[in-house]
């Protein structure tokens, strides 16, 4: 039996996969199990911050399962609180809750949101959240999720979130109710299509936010970790929110979440409110202490800004509708070609994309790549487009 056949054998078939199997990686490249060589745009969605075999990961990941991988949350973790402190030291939040993934960070945030408005006696419990928006696949966080598609089949959904329009702040304002406790927003909507949020938008959503006594929750699960060319996209804005939510490039491919939090928000999740076993223990907060080092260096976001506003500058040779910021972009594709089709032809001649939202090509490389490597990519994309 091929692998491909045991695969679909033996694995709940809840996937579309390629029928491609890799091996191994280096740098910007991955090798599948023929030994052929993928330059990859995509990062296994957002998540490889530095590329594959990047030799400090490596080794600080190897060091450590000599030591210890796992004792639980019983007990003190010094790489966890190292993590911590960085997040906190280069960020709006002052505590961090380390979880195993972006649905789990959400997860927490929605819990300690209302958690939050409990132990100050007030009944606000809804969440209003974005049309077009991704929060992942948990019940709460699929019903935060607002986009039917992912609902069908598994209604009831868990109740207490209404869904705006993105970028319209009466949409926001026509989901008011008393019981409003939080927005939950995308910086950047990712799985959505690359739709940027406006500085408009987002500075009268802040205010409303201000005035009306409501929390203010940006998932960066896709956005954050220097993705867009600052450590979180919100700091392209001029706000603070109450609650960051963080998981994929945090770990650069070890899963972690996590989820950073004012000090007024975070003190409401006391012993025993919530918990995790895994979430935050050696294996995952070791990577994600280098992986945050590495970024926070001087100019690696500087290169990171540098190389997405070259990729942008590429991308539009095509003359397409190109958007994004940092190397979290999307090339918008007319009806006549279909992103899919692109992606599968790109991987033929050895090149990883994804899509995105309707017709949208996703462009999310390693933060390492080079403009040599853009510039690679570029030429793979345009014998497809040609
Ligand atoms: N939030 C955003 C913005 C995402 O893009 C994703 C995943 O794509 C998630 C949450 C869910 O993350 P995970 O798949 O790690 O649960």
């Amino acid at each position: 039996m091929s692998f491909i056949e045991e695969g679909d054998k033996y694995l709940i078939g809840n996937y579309k996969r390629f029928p491609i199997s890799f091996e191994r990686g280096e740098g910007v490249y991955l090798y599948d199990t023929d030994g052929k060589k993928y330059l990859d745009f995509l990062s296994g969605i957002a998540v490889n911050t530095l590329g594959y075999n990047y030799p400090p990961l490596t080794e600080a990941i190897c060091e450590q399962a000599k030591k210890v991988l796992h004792v639980s949350n019983l007990f003190y973790i010094q790489p966890q609180i190292n993590v911590a402190k960085l997040l906190v030291e280069n960020s709006c939040g002052d505590k961090v809750f380390f979880s195993n993934s972006g649905a789990e960070a959400n997860e927490a945030a929605i819990k300690l949101v209302r958690k939050y408005f409990y132990d100050k006696g007030q009944k606000k419990y809804e969440m209003i959240t974005f049309k077009g928006g991704f929060h992942g696949r948990t019940l709460k966080t699929l019903a935060a999720t607002a986009q039917p598609k992912y609902h069908e089949g598994f209604e009831p959904l868990p109740e207490g979130f209404r869904y705006a329009e993105f970028n319209n702040i009466n949409s926001v304002k026509e989901n008011l109710t008393p019981q409003t406790a939080a927005v939950m927003l995308e910086i950047i909507q990712g799985e959505g299509g690359i739709n940027l949020a406006d500085k408009d938008f987002v500075a009268e959503l802040y205010n409303l936010c201000k005035e009306e006594d409501i929390l203010f929750v940006v998932d960066e699960v896709q956005t954050g970790i220097g993705r867009t060319g600052k450590l979180f996209a919100y700091q392209h804005y001029n706000i603070e929110p109450d609650i960051i939510t963080s998981a994929k490039g945090l770990g650069s491919g070890v899963p972690i979440g996590a989820t950073i939090a004012k000090e007024e928000v975070a003190k409401s999740l006391t012993p025993g409110t919530h918990g995790s076993t895994f979430g935050g223990n050696y294996l995952a907060t070791v990577a994600a202490e280098v992986v945050l080092n590495e970024v926070l260096k001087p100019d690696f976001l500087q290169n990171v800004r540098e190389n997405g506003n070259y990729l942008v500058k590429r991308l539009k040779e095509f003359n397409f509708k190109v958007k994004g910021i940092g190397l979290m972009i999307g090339m918008d594709l007319p009806e006549s070609i279909n992103a899919s089709e692109v992606v599968k032809k790109a991987l033929e001649k050895g090149l990883i994309l994804g899509t995105a939202g309707e017709n949208t090509l996703r462009f999310v490389p390693p933060l390492i790549i080079t403009k040599k490597e853009i510039d690679e990519g570029v030429e793979i994309l345009r014998e497809i487009l040609k």
